[in-house]
């Protein structure tokens, strides 16, 4: 026994002689692998803003039978989604911020056209003095954009935690009159192409302050009001919910009872102005229809107009 455990100190020993010949380096290269496996493991996206309130949205979008095997299941179905959801999210940033001066040229062309055209001066000269400066100042205009990217995740999650478990039928009507058909429709391409980021809603323009709509009748779920950052209202109704987008005032509050054709707020969107955020060209409301925690086209549940311009 005695034999048996000195031969295996020995063998111990000599390997430990064979396998670390400078103990003290090796001991500081272990620790340093140890410092940089720690470093990568850290999210640097835990703990800001959206993790906190896209978190809801993870848990309700796992279902009892995905989730079946017990906690620990669950939470590595949960640890995956975040960590999937972190990648996307860094992924869309960088892609955003690489074209944030493309973007904001753009902008300022449309602004400038609009100006030309429209009535409405002060809004046009505060967006293109708004554009301008943060054309001059690039970590201005990356911060901007960052801002309105963390408000439209946090306006994913939000939605994505309403109309859950209920299925109902779909009936709605143009929360503003589509008179010059759609800007950009549900997953348009040439949305993505310029932001950058998926586009699941229906871009409706319409002049800067026009009356928002309940598009049906139901309970106002959330009012977020960012000043010049993305700005919006989700509305609860019987088994599905609706959000409005770049609203620039508000005439209802968290809780109130609407009916189909309350007016909930002004539209917005003009680059600059309050409910605007940084990816948007000009006046238009985002319209988001969500069934199941999912948005949906709303061009499949709007009645039809002719007028609009269907999916590409
Ligand atoms: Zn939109």
């Amino acid at each position: 026994m005695d034999q048996t455990c000195d031969f295996c100190y020995n063998t111990l020993m000599l390997r430990v002689q064979i396998d670390i010949p400078h103990p003290v380096e090796t001991l500081f290269l272990l620790l340093a692998t140890g410092g940089v496996i720690l470093w990568m493991s850290w999210d640097p996206v835990q703990g800001r803003k959206t993790q906190a309130s896209v978190a809801p949205a993870h848990a309700a979008s796992v279902t009892d039978s995905e989730a079946g095997g017990g906690p620990d299941r669950q939470a590595r179905i949960l640890a995956l989604r975040s960590a999937e959801d972190d990648a996307r999210r860094i992924r869309t940033e960088q892609a955003v911020l690489a074209r944030r001066e493309e973007i904001l040229r753009y902008e300022l062309k449309i602004v400038e056209e609009a100006g030309s055209r429209s009535g409405d001066g002060a809004a046009v000269r505060v967006a293109k003095e708004k554009l301008l400066s943060l054309l001059a100042d690039e970590r201005a205009a990356e911060e901007r954009f960052r801002e309105t990217l963390q408000e439209m995740w946090e306006a994913e999650g939000l939605t994505a935690t309403v109309a859950v478990g209920s299925p109902g039928v779909v009936r709605v009507l143009w929360p503003v009159e589509p008179d010059e058909g759609l800007s950009a429709t549900f997953l348009d391409p040439a949305y993505e192409q310029r932001f950058g980021v998926q586009h699941h809603a229906i871009d409706i323009p319409v002049p800067q302050g026009s009356a928002i709509r309940s598009a049906a009748d139901g309970v106002v779920d959330k009012v977020v009001d960012n000043g010049l950052g993305y700005s919006y209202i989700i509305v609860k109704h019987d088994g599905f919910a609706t959000l409005y987008g770049h609203a620039s005032a508000f005439f209802v509050a968290e809780g109130d009872t609407v009916r189909q054709g309350d007016v909930l707020a002004k539209s917005g969107g003009m680059p600059g102005t309050p409910g605007a955020g940084t990816l948007t060209t000009g006046p238009h409301l985002h319209f988001e229809v969500i069934q199941e925690g999912e948005r949906i086209d709303p061009l499949t549940v709007l009645p039809a107009r002719p007028e609009v311009r269907q999916a590409q």
